[in-house]
Formats: structure tokens, C-alpha cells, sequence
């Protein structure tokens, strides 16, 4: 019995959590004194008004997610023995996937660990928190980790922009070993990262199956790889006998290193640094055109409120991205953003696409691969969407 303080919901609140969500808002709570005065991130008991059980979660005053369940049953122990049954789970789910270990090993709730994302590298763990609850179990789950996969390295890449919304300041550091390159294995390509540099934990793991969807199309085509960080989509088609590969990105340092990988791979690609709105601007002035066009680009739409802007702008980079691509080509459209639904977004790439004047057929609709697996009751957390069409 672990004894955790209790948090209880408001009469009639809980509509979600009773048919099995794992969030529960601010609202939804009794915010009395007490459970005000609990520190962010503190283990709880949740209780309907009731008095039946929700389940043990933790809790956080400060956040609009106010509990995030980590179990059905009250009490429950949050140690070690915790976190080594869930990545026990993850690892043996991963293991029936991927014949080598190079994946996301924790995907947050959908792998019953809200707050927490993992990649793993082969011996190089990079971890992810951004909530208070998960930030205070860190050293717990350290101690997990090392139980069940005793990896080299593992870095903390504390500096996601959700953090804010938690309370919790933005880090980066080595919790074991060191931080530095690593190498990534995918879809029989060794591709080089570096956990210091991009949005999230050095690889875009997430975009695995899209990458290969691209590249089995490529064989003699030019490709334009606009929004590539280190070449996730551009280096596996040229291994795939693209004819050549221009990969487009604002961060230098990605762009040197997609070069390093293709050139590890013994193949060519172009890195042009330019913003990609721009280089699509002089592109489509210069009447260029390309076989194969993927637009992956940042989150357009970060909040609630910036949904107008936002789609907008995918909108944009649809005509955009549609007109310098060539007759009989193909266009992969990418949104990371979770705060815009796919109609929404294939609504915006399909309206783009036409003030381009082309016609297009949807030939695909994929999100994240399976080492992301989404909580079926929050929806929400399918935030990738991939679109791939056929241009007329
Ligand atoms: N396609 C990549 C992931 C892209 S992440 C993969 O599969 O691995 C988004 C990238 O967009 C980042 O590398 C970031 O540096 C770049 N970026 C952000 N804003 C940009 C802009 N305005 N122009 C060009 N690149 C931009």
C-alpha cells in the first residue's frame, strides 16, 4: 500500500476517465486547498465524487491536464518494478516489430507512460519529459532503464516546448555516458544523428514507414526533400536509385550532416540552406521541377489558437510544393501538428494542390509507424499525418 494523498472529482465530472481516457482536466477536479497545496507532479489517488475509484495517477494543479492516470487500481506503487513492467511491455512490442534496436521504445500513453518519450539507438537511450509528474519519477525510471536494458548512454532532452505548460524549466544533459553522435539504423539505411541538435530527440522516427513509402517510388526520379533535417526521406532514396536529391532545411547543421550520412552510404545528395517558402518561390520562378516532392515541415499549428494561421500555411506549402512538382510526380504533405484534425489538414493540402492548378489522387494516408502507438482514447495523439498524392 502505497498511500498516496487523494484527489477527488467534481459531481458528475470524470465522463472521460470512466470510459478509459487517462487524462482528467483542471476543471474536472476538486481544487480545494489541499489539493492546491500538493507539489506539481505528485502521486495520487483519484477518486470520483462518489468515492469509487479512478485509479492512481499523478497530479498537477498548474497544468489544464490536471491528473494523468498511470493505473486503474489505487495505491499503486510508482517505483522501479512500475517502470520495469512497462518497458518490459514496449521492448517485447518492439521486438516483434524491428529486427534491430533502432526505434521509439516509450511513445507517452501509449505505452502507459504519460509524459515520457524514449528513442533508443542501439545502446543510446535519448529520453524525453515533459510533465512535472514524470520529471519527479525521472531517477526512478533511470533506474528502471538500467534494470532492463542497461543502455550506455542516456541522454535527457528536457526541451520540448510542452515543458512551459508543466512549469518545468528546459535542460539538456547526459543522465549516463555521453552525448554525441549516434548512428540510426532504418529501413536498411545507416543514417547518422546527433542528440544535440533538431525539435526533438535527434531522429524522426515517427516518419520510418513514410520514408520507405517514398523511397520504394524514387528508383531514377528527382527528389526534392523540402523541411529534411538530416535527410531521413532524401538519403534513403537516393540509395533507392533516385537520379538526384536535393534535401532543403533551414538548420545548417542538419544539412551537413545529411550530407555526411549520404556520403557514408555512398550516395550524392544537394543541401541547400533556405527557408523553404522561399526556395519553393525561386524554384517555381525558375520553372524547376521535380519527380518526387515531400513537405515535412515543423508544426504550423502549435496551439489551439494558431489552428486559422496554421492551416493557412499548410495550405500554402500544398500550392506551393504541388507547383514545382512534375507532371506524373508525387507529393508527400506532412503535418506533426496534433492540434489540427486530418480532414482539416487533407482538406487544406487538397485545396492547395488545386490553387496549383493540378488534379491529385490520394494514394496513401499513413500516420506514425507502430513503434508510436496511440491510447485509444485520446485521438489526439495520433499527431502525424502523412499524405502522398499522384499528380495529374
Ligand atoms: N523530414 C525530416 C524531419 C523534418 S523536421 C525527417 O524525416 O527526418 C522539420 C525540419 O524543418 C527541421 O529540420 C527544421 O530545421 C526545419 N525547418 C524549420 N523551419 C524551416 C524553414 N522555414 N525553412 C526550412 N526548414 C525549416
Amino acid at each position: 500500500m502505497a498511500g498516496h494523498k487523494t484527489i477527488r472529482l467534481k459531481p458528475r465530472e470524470g465522463r472521460r476517465a470512466r470510459a478509459g481516457a487517462p487524462w482528467i482536466f483542471s476543471n474536472e477536479v476538486q481544487m480545494d486547498a489541499a489539493a492546491k497545496a500538493l507539489a506539481p507532479g505528485a502521486v495520487v489517488n483519484v477518486l470520483f465524487d462518489d468515492g469509487h475509484p479512478v485509479g492512481t495517477g499523478y497530479f498537477n494543479p498548474k497544468s489544464l491536464i490536471a491528473v494523468r492516470l498511470l493505473d486503474r487500481a489505487l495505491d499503486t506503487v510508482i517505483g522501479t518494478g512500475f517502470f520495469v513492467r512497462h518497458l518490459e511491455r514496449a521492448l517485447k512490442l518492439r521486438g516483434a516489430l524491428y529486427p534491430r534496436p533502432f526505434y521509439r521504445l516509450i511513445h507517452a500513453e501509449g505505452d502507459g507512460l504519460p509524459g515520457l518519450a524514449l528513442d533508443r539507438f542501439g545502446d543510446t537511450v535519448v529520453a524525453q519529459v515533459t510533465t512535472a509528474g514524470m520529471e519527479a519519477l525521472t531517477e526512478t525510471l533511470l533506474r528502471a532503464l538500467d534494470k532492463v536494458l542497461a543502455p550506455a548512454n542516456v541522454i535527457l532532452r528536457n526541451d520540448a516546448p510542452a515543458r512551459a505548460l508543466e512549469g518545468l524549466d528546459n535542460y539538456v544533459r547526459a543522465a549516463k555516458g555521453e552525448m554525441g553522435r549516434v548512428a540510426v539504423e532504418e529501413n536498411g539505411v545507416r543514417y547518422l544523428a546527433d542528440l544535440g541538435i533538431g525539435q526533438k530527440t535527434g531522429w524522426y522516427y515517427d516518419q520510418r514507414d513514410n520514408h520507405a513509402f517514398m523511397a520504394s517510388l524514387a528508383k531514377g526520379k528527382s527528389v526534392l526533400d523540402a523541411y529534411s533535417y538530416t535527410g531521413g526521406f532524401g538519403i534513403v532514396a537516393a540509395k533507392a536509385g533516385a537520379k538526384d536529391v536535393i534535401c532543403v532545411d533551414s538548420s545548417a547543421a542538419a544539412l551537413a550532416l545529411a550530407e555526411e550520412s549520404a556520403a557514408a552510404n555512398g550516395v550524392a545528395i544537394k543541401a541547400v540552406k533556405a527557408d523553404v517558402f522561399e526556395e519553393l518561390e525561386r524554384l517555381s520562378a525558375a520553372k524547376e521541377t521535380f519527380d518526387i516532392v515531400i513537405a515535412d515541415p515543423p508544426p504550423f499549428v502549435r496551439s489551439r489558437k494558431d489552428l486559422e494561421p496554421g492551416a493557412k500555411a499548410y495550405r500554402k506549402l500544398a500550392r506551393l510544393a504541388a507547383g514545382v512538382a512534375a507532371k506524373g510526380g508525387y507529393l508527400l504533405l506532412a503535418s506533426c501538428s496534433h492540434n489540427i484534425p486530418v480532414e482539416r489538414f487533407a482538406a487544406e493540402c487538397a485545396a492547395g494542390i488545386a490553387r496549383a492548378g493540378r488534379s491529385a489522387a490520394l494514394i496513401r494516408q499513413a500516420g506514425a509507424g507502430p513503434d508510436h502507438p496511440v491510447h485509444p482514447m485520446l485521438p489526439e495523439t495520433a499527431y502525424l499525418k502523412a499524405l502522398v498524392y499522384a499528380l495529374d
